[in-house]
C-alpha cells in the first residue's frame, strides 16, 4: 500500500522565509563557457569569455606549484586561521595580523561585513551602478539598501555623504566600481571618510586596485590608523587570476575584523586556497605581466569601439562597459559567433555591454564580432 503524500505547499516554507529574503533579486553570473557549448553545439574551445573579469593569463606560476603540494594534504581541514596567508599579508602591507579577515573571495568578506554591522531597521548606502554584491548583502541581513544616483556613472561621494542619517551602519564603495570601471581620487576619498560620521562602517572595495597604474594607487591602508570605522576588501580572482578558488580579504581596525571573524565560517577559505594565495601574494611578476597585458588590451578594444563609433565609460579596471543600443539584441548576437561578454541592464545600464580585457587574439576576435553583431 502506497501512501500518498498531499502535494506540497509552497506557502508552508517559503511564503514565511522572510519578505527581505524574498524580495532578492538572484546574483547574476557571465555565462560559463561550458554551458554556452552545450546549448549552441559549438565546442569549449571555439568560445572566448570576457564576461567574469577573470584573468586571460591564467594562474601564477607560484600559485600552480604551491596547490600541487598542498593537495597532498587536502584530507586534513585546513588552517582555520589562515595564519600562512595572513603572514604573507602582513609581509607584504604592514599590517597586523588581527587586521585581517580571510573570505571564501571578497564577496565572503563583504557579506561577512553585512551580517557583523547590519540588521533590520539599519541602512546601508551604495551608489547607483555599483557592485550587484551590496544590496544582496545588505538585504540578505533585512537591512534597507539606500542607493544614491550616481555622477557621469561615478559614485557621487558628496551625495552618498548627504544621505547617512541615524540609520546607517555601512557604506559600500568600490574603488575601481565594477561595472562602470569609475575611480575615486584618494583627496575625495579621505574627504568622505572625514565627513563620514565613526559609527558608519565605509567598505572600501578595491578588487580591481592592482590594475591602476601605481600613479593612481591610494594609499588605503595607511588610512586604517586614522579611520577605524574603515574596511578595505581586496581579492585574488582578478589580477592574481585565482577566480575558481574564492580567496579574498579585508583588512580593518582589529576590533573591527575580530566582529566580522565571529560570523565567519570557522573553515571559509579552503587548504588548496590558502597555498595558492599565499604563494600567489608573493608572484609580483605575474600580477606584473597582468596589468601589461590588460593595459595593451584595454588600448586595443578602446580603440576597436571608438572605430565602431560606440562610445563607452573610460574604465580603470580589467573591463570596459560600452553603449551598443539594443545591449540585449547585441549579446545574442555575440553569444552566437561564440562570443561571452555581460548584459548589465541589472545594474540600471540596459544599453551597455561589460566587456572584459583578454588575450590580444580574444580582443581581436571580440571586436570582430561586435562589428558583425551591430550589423546583423
Ligand atoms: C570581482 C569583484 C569582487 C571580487 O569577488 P570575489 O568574490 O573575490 O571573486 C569584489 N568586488 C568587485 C567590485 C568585483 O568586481
Amino acid at each position: 500500500m502506497s501512501v500518498v503524500n498531499p502535494m506540497p505547499r509552497s506557502e508552508d516554507a517559503c511564503d514565511l522565509a522572510p519578505g527581505y529574503i524574498r524580495a532578492i533579486a538572484p546574483y547574476q553570473p557571465g555565462k560559463p563557457i561550458a554551458e554556452l557549448a552545450r546549448e549552441l553545439h559549438l565546442e569549449p574551445d571555439s568560445i572566448i569569455k570576457l564576461a567574469s573579469n577573470e584573468n586571460p593569463l591564467g594562474v601564477s606560476p607560484l600559485a600552480m606549484q604551491a596547490m600541487q603540494q598542498a593537495l597532498a594534504d587536502i584530507a586534513r581541514y585546513p588552517d582555520g586561521n589562515g595564519f600562512e596567508l595572513k603572514q604573507a599579508i602582513v609581509n607584504k602591507f604592514g599590517v597586523a595580523m588581527p587586521q585581517i579577515v580571510l573570505g571564501n573571495g571578497s564577496n565572503d568578506v563583504l557579506d561577512m561585513a553585512a551580517r557583523a554591522f547590519l540588521a533590520p531597521g539599519f541602512e546601508a548606502v551604495y551608489s547607483q551602478h555599483a557592485f550587484a554584491v551590496y544590496p544582496l548583502a545588505t538585504q540578505s541581513v533585512g537591512a534597507t539598501g539606500i542607493e544614491v544616483p550616481a555622477k557621469n556613472f561615478g559614485h557621487d561621494l558628496e551625495a552618498m555623504a548627504k544621505a547617512v542619517t541615524e540609520r546607517t551602519r555601512m557604506v559600500f564603495l568600490a574603488n575601481p566600481n565594477n561595472p562602470t570601471g569609475t575611480y575615486l581620487h584618494a583627496a575625495e576619498l579621505q574627504r568622505f571618510l572625514e565627513a563620514v560620521p565613526p559609527r558608519v562602517v565605509v567598505v572600501l572595495d578595491e578588487a580591481y586596485n592592482e590594475y591602476l597604474a601605481e600613479e593612481l594607487k591610494t594609499d588605503s591602508i595607511s588610512w586604517l590608523a586614522r579611520f577605524p570605522n574603515l574596511v578595505i576588501t581586496r581579492t585574488f580572482s582578478k589580477a592574481y587570476g585565482l577566480a575558481g578558488l574564492r580567496v579574498g580579504y579585508a583588512l580593518a581596525h582589529e576590533l573591527v575584523a575580530d566582529l566580522m571573524n565571529r560570523v565567519r565560517q570557522p573553515f571559509n577559505v579552503n587548504s588548496i586556497s590558502l597555498a595558492a594565495a599565499a604563494a600567489g601574494l608573493r608572484d609580483d611578476d605575474f600580477v606584473r605581466r597582468s596589468c601589461e597585458l590588460n593595459a595593451i588590451g584595454m588600448q586595443q578594444i578602446t580603440q576597436g569601439l571608438s572605430k565602431l563609433g560606440l562610445s563607452f565609460i573610460p574604465s580603470f579596471g580589467n573591463f570596459i562597459s560600452v553603449n551598443v543600443g539594443d545591449a540585449a539584441k547585441i549579446f545574442q548576437q555575440l553569444l552566437q559567433r561564440g562570443v561571452i561578454v555581460r548584459p548589465v541592464a541589472g545594474y540600471g545600464m540596459p544599453a551597455f555591454l561589460r566587456v572584459s580585457t583578454g588575450l590580444e587574439s580574444e580582443n581581436a576576435r571580440f571586436l570582430d564580432a561586435l562589428k558583425a553583431s551591430l550589423s546583423a
